[in-house]
C-alpha cells in the first residue's frame, strides 16, 4: 500500500465540471438524487419491510443531520442571531377551539375532483389542464370538486367522544398566538418582535409525491413578527429579502432561486399581499417558504374565540393596538431535499464519474472525516484519538474499510467538506493530509493543528 493518499486525488488539474449550469433542475438527476438519498442513509420509506406507508419517509443517519443541519442554519439566522425573536415549542395536539378561532376547520380544503373513468383523484387547483386526468389522459371525466378538509383528527384520552376530539397541528403558527399573551407577559419582547417555533405538522393532502416535496407529515420553521400596523408593509418587505438572503447564503444558485409575489386571486382572505420563496425543481417552479402580511386576522380572531385580549399597550405612546403579523413559513424536509438538489454534482475525475453533493459546510452532514491508511498499529491509533477529539466539535465519520480512494468517493457523496488522511509518514513527521472536498487539493499540516485549520472553514 502506497503511504500517501491515492494520486488519483492528489491534485484538481483534472477536474472538469460537467455542467455548472443549474443541474438540479433536469429530470433525469432526480432519480439518481433519489436514489443516492436511499442508498447512504438519508431517506428511507417509511414502514419499507411492509411495503411501505403511503408517501411517509424516515430520516436516516445522514439525513438525520442534514435535516437537523437545515432547521439549525434557520434558528441561528431567525433566532439565536436576532434580539428581537424568542422560540418556542408549542404542542402537536390542538383542541378544535384553535383550529375554529384560525378558520381552518371551515377554510383549510383544497378541491378534490376523481377521474369517473379511471378513479383517481387529484387537487384540482395544481393540475396543468383543470379538464384532462393526468392518470388515464381522459378530458372531461372530473366529478364536481368537492372541498376537501386537510386537517387530521383524532381523539385524546380513553373514550372516543365528541369532547375528546382534537387535531394535529396542520401549521405550527397557531402556538405562536395562543402564546401570545403568555410571552409579552414573561419576557421583554415589544413589537417589532418575533416568535420562531420549529416542528412537526400535518395535512391530509390529496396528493402527496414528488419524493419529500409534499408529505402528510413534514417540518416547518415559521416565524410570526408582530409590528405596529404602521409598520407591516417595512416589515414585509424587509423579511422577503432576509428570506431570500438566508438560501443565497447557505449556497442556493441565483439562478435556481426566485422571489414570486402572489396574484390577487391566489392570496389568502384574510392576506394583503403574499410572497414565496421558490425553487426551480426538475418538476418547474415550486414554493420553499411563503411570506405573507397577515395584517391583524390572527390575534382579533383569537380574541373574539377566547375572549383573551390579544393587544399590545404602548406605554410610552399611551395607546393599545392589534399588532400586525408578518409570517415567513418555510418546510424543513421541502427545504431540506431543495438544499440536496442544489448540491448534487456529478464530474469526470481522470476518466471516472465522481459524485459529490457540495454543500455548505454548516448544512453538511458530517464536517470531517478521518481515514487512517492502514488499520494497522500506529495509524489505527492516532486516527482513532484524532476522530474523537474532532468529535468534541463536529460530526465525524471515521472510516477504515476499502481503498482510499474509494473512502474519499463515499465522502463525496456525502457531502463531507474535508477527509484527514493519516499515513505511514505521520508518526515520523506528525503531520496528516486534509482533502478538500469541493477542490480535492490537498494539504499536508500538523497533527496537533487539525481542528485549528478546519474551525474558521467549518463556520
Ligand atoms: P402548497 O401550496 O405547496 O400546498 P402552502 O402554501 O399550503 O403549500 P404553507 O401553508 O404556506 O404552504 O406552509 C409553509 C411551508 O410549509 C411551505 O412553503 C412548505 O415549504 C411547507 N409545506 C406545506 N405543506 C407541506 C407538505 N405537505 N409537505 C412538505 N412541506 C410542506
Amino acid at each position: 500500500m502506497s503511504d500517501t493518499p491515492s494520486p488519483e486525488f492528489a491534485s484538481s488539474n483534472d477536474a472538469t465540471p460537467s455542467n455548472d449550469a443549474t443541474p438540479s433542475n433536469d429530470p433525469g438527476r432526480f432519480d439518481q438524487i433519489v436514489n443516492l438519498t436511499k442508498r447512504r442513509g438519508f431517506v428511507y420509506p417509511s414502514a419499507e419491510i411492509y411495503g411501505g406507508f403511503r408517501s411517509t419517509w424516515d430520516y436516516g443517519p445522514v439525513g438525520v443531520l442534514l435535516l437537523r443541519n437545515v432547521k439549525d442554519a434557520w434558528w441561528r439566522a431567525m433566532v439565536q442571531q436576532r434580539d428581537d425573536v424568542v422560540g418556542l415549542d408549542a404542542s402537536i395536539l390542538t383542541p378544535p377551539a384553535v383550529w375554529e378561532a384560525s378558520g381552518h376547520l371551515t377554510n383549510f380544503t383544497d378541491p378534490l375532483v376523481d377521474c369517473k373513468k379511471c378513479g383517481q383523484r387529484w387537487r384540482l387547483d395544481k393540475l396543468e389542464d383543470p379538464d384532462k386526468c393526468p392518470g388515464c389522459k381522459a378530458t372531461g371525466s372530473f366529478t364536481e370538486p368537492r372541498n376537501f378538509n386537510l386537517m387530521f383528527s383524532t381523539h385524546a384520552g380513553p373514550v372516543a367522544d365528541e369532547g375528546a376530539l382534537a387535531y394535529l397541528r396542520p401549521e405550527t403558527a397557531q402556538g405562536m398566538f395562543t402564546n401570545f399573551k403568555n410571552i409579552i407577559n414573561t419576557t421583554r419582547v415589544r413589537p417589532p418582535f418575533g416568535v420562531a417555533q420549529v416542528g412537526k405538522s400535518f395535512r391530509n393532502e390529496i396528493t402527496p409525491g414528488n419524493f419529500v416535496f409534499r408529505t402528510r407529515e413534514f417540518e416547518q420553521m415559521e416565524m410570526e413578527y408582530f409590528v405596529p400596523p404602521e409598520d407591516a408593509e417595512k416589515y414585509y418587505e424587509y423579511w422577503k429579502a432576509e428570506r431570500e438572503r438566508w438560501y443565497l447564503e447557505l449556497g442556493m444558485p441565483r439562478e435556481s432561486l426566485r422571489l414570486r409575489e402572489h396574484e390577487a386571486d391566489e392570496l389568502s382572505h384574510y392576506s394583503s399581499a403574499t410572497a414565496d420563496v421558490e425553487y426551480l425543481f426538475p418538476w418547474g417552479w415550486d414554493e420553499l417558504e411563503g411570506i405573507a402580511n397577515r395584517g391583524d386576522f390572527d390575534l382579533k380572531a383569537h380574541t373574539e374565540r377566547s375572549g383573551e385580549r390579544l393587544d399590545w399597550f404602548d406605554q410610552a405612546e399611551g395607546v393599545r393596538y392589534v399588532p400586525h403579523v408578518i409570517e415567513p413559513a418555510a418546510g424543513a424536509t421541502r427545504t431540506a431535499f431543495a438544499f440536496l438538489l442544489a448540491a448534487y454534482d456529478v464530474e469526470e475525475v481522470r476518466g471516472e464519474e465522481r459524485v459529490v453533493l457540495r454543500l455548505h459546510p454548516r448544512l453538511a452532514p458530517y464536517k470531517v472525516a478521518v481515514l487512517p491508511l492502514s488499520k494497522k498499529s500506529p495509524l489505527q491509533e492516532t486516527a482513532r484519538a484524532l476522530a474523537a477529539e474532532l468529535r468534541d466539535e463536529w460530526s465525524c465519520e471515521y472510516d477504515e474499510n476499502q481503498a482510499i480512494g474509494r473512502r474519499y468517493r463515499r465522502q463525496d457523496e456525502l457531502g463531507t467538506p474535508y477527509c484527514v488522511t493519516v499515513d505511514f509518514e505521520t508518526s515520523e513527521d506528525g503531520a496528516v493530509t486534509i482533502r478538500d472536498r469541493d477542490s480535492m487539493e490537498q494539504v499536508r499540516i500538523p497533527l496537533e493543528g487539525v481542528a485549528d485549520w478546519l474551525r474558521p472553514r467549518l463556520k
